[in-house]
């Protein structure tokens, strides 16, 4: 346990609302929030501008070797590039979990999610940082939803932001395969760990589900 500081882990497949849910108690608990999938999203990026084969594994190990990777601010900088509009593009969504599951590109994520917890309070999103990047962390969180509202949530987004050439079946296909991928892979797959607090956000306001969270680590 981290005794002198606070560290929460939220984990749960994607658009079940983790980030936007994080970033507003980090905001409420003045305290850090690092998005870790934003990390996996930037070196995808990368992968996919350098046109290689994305099953060219030497090719991507050695992409690996020379990438940095920093948060400032909240914002997302690739190579001292900040990222933060192009990683949310659908192509990186849907090549993302590929890449991901590479275990050394796992390896090198980690060691820098911990790196950046070493020091600070902070609350991290994920799939896999209460089990495997912050074990120790004082409060684990596992947000689900069922996987048409998670695809509902995404289309609503994309058409807010007026992207309008997906139709919320493919959005649908799209989040199983990548549930799929993220559940089932070898290194460090999506898992509730025993030790988190689930909450099925299906029927919830963002906000209730912020509540619902302050309310646990305050311990009312
Ligand atoms: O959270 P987000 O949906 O942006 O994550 C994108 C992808 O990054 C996930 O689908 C998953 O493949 C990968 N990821 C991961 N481990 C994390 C965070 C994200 O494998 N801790």
């Amino acid at each position: 346990m981290n005794s002198n500081r606070l560290v929460i882990a939220i984990d749960g497949p994607a658009g079940a609302g983790k980030s936007t849910i994080a970033k507003k108690i980090a905001d409420i608990l003045d305290i850090e929030y690092i998005d870790t999938g934003a990390m996996y999203r930037a070196f995808t990026l990368k992968v996919l501008n350098s046109n290689i084969d994305i099953n060219n594994l030497d090719e991507i190990l050695k992409l690996l070797d020379t990438t940095t990777i920093e948060f400032k601010n909240r914002h997302i900088y690739l190579d001292g590039t900040r990222v933060d509009e192009e990683i949310r593009n659908n192509i990186i969504s849907n090549n993302v979990s590929q890449i991901a599951k590479i275990k050394e590109v796992r390896e090198k994520m980690v060691e820098l999610q911990q790196k950046l917890a070493i020091s600070n309070n902070v609350i991290m999103d994920g799939r896999d940082i209460g089990t495997v990047v912050l074990p120790n962390a004082n409060y684990k969180f596992f947000l689900t939803a069922s996987v048409e509202e998670r695809a509902k949530r995404r289309y609503k987004e994309l058409i807010q932001k007026g992207i309008s050439n997906i139709t919320y079946e493919q959005i649908l296909e799209e989040i199983k395969k990548r549930d799929e991928i993220d559940s089932n892979r070898e290194v460090s797959p999506l898992r509730k760990s025993q030790d988190a607090y689930v909450i099925d956000t299906t029927n919830k306001t963002i906000d209730e589900t912020v509540q619902e969270i302050i309310s646990i680590i305050e311990g009312r």
